[in-house]
């Protein structure tokens, strides 16, 4: 009985590769030295899974920045702007593509699939020229070997990669990515025929595309292309691992007919369906790596409920063709428990992380073989029952509130338009109220403050005093600048999700558990592990405070229950949207307070609820049907004359307007500056939307400053679109990155451009 780790963490326990990769930017060390805690970082992996007595274990998983990204280099399909001339590429043109350089920007990055993680978007056309130009998965394999360990090299899937491109600048939108198919085939040849020569036996193809909705067309380009591989897999085994979601019945029928692959792998955890399709019918003679143990959340594994799965699955496709495996990379995983300090022994015992899952994974391998290891799986069964029963976990009062709220409405009780007038009658902002989404620059000073106030090197009336003179400077400034609507600038937050959590009860946080975003960046998500109930406010002495010293409005600054839900490790022992209702129920509380300490401005941030989106359509309106219900129970007891306010990062949000509309919120700021045309088309084709509307005037994320002329240009645009009564003027995200020689004249051009344009209007 075998054992199979679909990917590993780069990082290292404590993020070894990021201050690596960090210092070689900075020119501080050299490229001996990355390449150094590279290689140290995969040898230790390796080793840990070989001496945890992993059978597959995975190679080429380790990234300087991106796994898609390494396979644009294998491809050689450097876009031209980066001036590449040929031959192997290097860590110079790697990174120019990855971060951009001096003269040139940098390859666009998107989030793959509905993780966190964000890969480098391959820009392909039809005159792009393939040439094998990065032997990395060759080189990590024979690294590997060279330390005694046979592993299964990793590699994107032809299909995928494709799938995952886009077409490069000039080249029409409608060109077929997979008419590419032909020409970057005969290198994925090449890289196996060499992997082959090396030694290699078995290969992994990631194919995680085959759970998304795809047409017959796509479906059809998985067929030819194995077809086309299979000459060169003679020799070898061929494992076709997809990862993230129940894999649709005609994608299960095409991936099982795939001529030369001798493996499918399959996410159990998502995939819940996919263990049906499984049971009704599995190719005879195939492998089955069967993702039992969960590569996105950080729960120990249920190991007796695994074991009972796979020894269901034995019958269907053998005892010698089951191998045990990860849902997914572990790459979403944090990294390795033992480097937990702050965590109780009670909520760790519950808690598995990536060294952690490594170790589950061949547990299940020896028991299912007949060698269970007895200790270890009764004090499993021990922390899942604890885990169960803990009163830390249950609070019956949340359960029975938040039962309650499933199959009602909850909205409020008037139009939007009515209630912004009778806002109106009692805020009197001039048209085109000019706003900021909540952050201002978080100085090192700041920093200090609240890093020496936890370790209590501060008192606590040093650190009100230090944040109060923070407050004002920030209203100062704002008064200055003439903006209508003020903020507090979010001084005392070091991370819109980390500071709620903090306050809220059902939370634990992490020293180490951080999970890669992109690149070298890395994010920390808390852990929800029980029923979530908020003690005491958790902002209201800062809004009150903040709006003491001005008399213009100053907006509550909270986040929404979907955000915080998906920045977090979640529980996997309730539905997500029970979770969210619970959220929603102790955002509620806060909204309510803040409104009767006289804060008439409340933004509730929605950042991350685009990021929940399922990845099948089919699931969308489920998801979004509670998201936005989350949302709305919110607020939905405030009075008419109580502005609320939501913001999000994104604009792509076309296909999902009428769940925006949905959340009825009375004005919504959003991301749009890098995409103007985008966003503003939904409301050139007729979108009905009454509820004020902010989208971003200039972007937050680059420290130009936009001018005074560039700013009425687009304010301009958005009003030959959108009524002069709902719109906003306002930055397209919080300041809290930027510095204050960029935020203050930015924002002066900005209010002069409102100026100038309220003087036409
Ligand atoms: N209010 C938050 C801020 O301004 C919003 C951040 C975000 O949208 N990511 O920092
Ligand atoms: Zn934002």
């Amino acid at each position: 009985m075998a054992s199979h780790i679909v990917g590993y963490p780069r990082m290292g326990p404590k993020r070894e590769l990021k201050f690596a990769l960090e210092s070689f930017w900075d020119g501080k060390s050299s490229a001996e030295d990355l390449e150094k805690v590279a290689t140290d970082l995969r040898s230790s992996i390796w080793k840990q899974m070989s001496e945890a007595g992993i059978k597959y274990i995975p190679s080429n998983t380790f990234s300087y920045y991106d796994q898609v990204l390494d396979t644009t280099a294998m491809l050689g399909a450097v876009p031209e702007r980066y001036s590449w001339t040929g031959g192997e590429i290097g860590l110079s043109t790697y990174f120019s593509m990855a971060r951009g350089n001096a003269t040139v920007p940098a390859m666009e990055m998107t989030k793959w699939f509905d993780t966190n993680y964000h890969f480098i978007v391959p820009e392909l056309g039809p005159s792009t020229k393939f040439t094998y130009a990065s032997h990395k998965a060759v080189s990590e394999y024979k690294e590997a070997k060279a330390l005694g360990i046979d592993t299964v090299p990793v590699l994107v899937g032809p299909v995928s990669y494709l799938l995952l491109s886009k077409p490069a600048k000039g080249v029409e939108k409608s060109f077929s990515l997979l008419s590419l198919l032909g020409s970057i085939l005969p290198i994925y040849k090449e890289v196996v025929a060499e992997l082959k020569a090396a030694g290699a036996s078995w290969i992994q193809f990631d194919e995680p595309t085959l759970v998304k909705d795809l047409d017959a067309h796509e479906l059809a380009a998985f067929s030819s292309a194995y077809a086309e591989l299979e000459s060169a897999f003679s020799g070898l085994n061929v494992l076709i691992e997809t990862y993230f979601a129940d894999i649709p019945a005609e994608s299960y029928k095409t991936l099982t007919s795939l001529s030369g692959v001798t493996a499918y792998g399959f996410d159990l955890i998502r995939g819940a369906k996919t263990l049906d399709l499984i049971r009704s019918s599995f190719p005879s003679g195939k492998y089955l790596f069967a993702g039992v143990v969960d590569g996105r959340n950080i729960w120990a594994d249920d190991l007796a409920a695994s074991l009972s799965t796979l020894q269901s699955l034995e019958a269907v496709a053998g005892k010698d063709k089951l191998v045990v495996s990860t849902s997914c990379s572990l790459m979403h995983t944090a990294v390795d428990l033992v480097n937990e300090t702050k965590l109780d022994d009670e909520i760790k015992s519950w808690l598995a992380f990536a060294a952690q899952k490594v170790v589950e994974v061949n547990a299940l391998a020896k028991a299912l073989a007949g060698q269970k290891d007895e200790a270890y799986f009764a004090a499993n069964a021990a922390a899942q029952a604890s885990r169960r029963s803990s009163p830390r976990v249950t609070n019956e009062e949340v359960q029975k509130a938040a039962a309650a709220l499933k199959g009602s409405d909850h909205r409020r009780a008037t139009t939007v338009s009515s209630r912004l007038d009778a806002q109106q009658k009692k805020l009197n902002l001039p048209v085109l109220p000019t706003t900021t989404i909540g952050s201002f620059p978080q100085t090192p000073e700041l920093r200090r403050v609240r890093r020496e106030y936890k370790a209590k090197k501060i008192s606590e009336e040093e650190y009100i005093s230090a944040i109060k003179e923070e407050i004002s400077k920030v209203v100062k400034i704002q008064e200055e600048l003439d903006i209508d609507v003020l903020v507090h600038g979010e001084p005392e937050r070091n991370d819109m999700v980390e500071y709620f959590g903090e306050q809220l009860s059902g939370f634990a946080f992490t020293a180490n558990g951080w999970v890669q975003s992109y690149g070298s960046r890395c994010v920390k998500p808390p852990i929800i592990y029980g029923d979530v109930s908020r003690p005491n406010p958790m902002t209201v002495f800062w809004s009150k405070t903040a709006q003491s010293m001005t008399a213009r409005p100053m907006k509550g600054m909270l986040t929404g229950p979907v955000t915080i839900l998906n920045w977090s490790f979640v529980r996997n022992d309730q539905p997500r949207f029970e979770t969210c209702y619970q959220i929603a129920l102790a955002i509620k509380k806060e909204v309510e307070d803040l409104e009767a300490a006289g804060i008439q401005v409340i933004q509730i941030d929605e950042a991350a609820l685009r990021e929940g989106l399922p990845l099948r359509k089919s699931e969308h309106a489920f998801y979004l049907d509670w998201a936005v219900h989350s949302f709305r129970i919110t607020n939905c007891g405030v009075q008419d004359t109580t502005q609320i306010h939501t913001h999000m990062c994104y604009s792509n949000f076309n296909d999902i307007i009428h769940s925006i509309i949905d959340m009825d919120a009375d004005v919504i700021t959003i991301e749009n500056s890098r995409s103007d045309e985008k966003l503003l088309s939904v409301f050139r084709e007729g979108v009905k939307y009454g509820a004020g509307i902010g989208p971003g005037v200039y972007d937050i994320h680059s420290p130009r400053i936009p001018t005074t002329e560039e700013i009425a240009d687009r304010v301009n645009k958005m009003l030959a679109v959108l009524d002069t009564n709902i719109l906003w003027v306002n930055p397209d995200c919080g300041l809290k990155t930027r510095k204050y020689t960029e935020v203050k004249p930015a924002l002066t051009n900005m209010v002069s451009a409102t100026k100038l344009i309220r003087t036409q209007l």
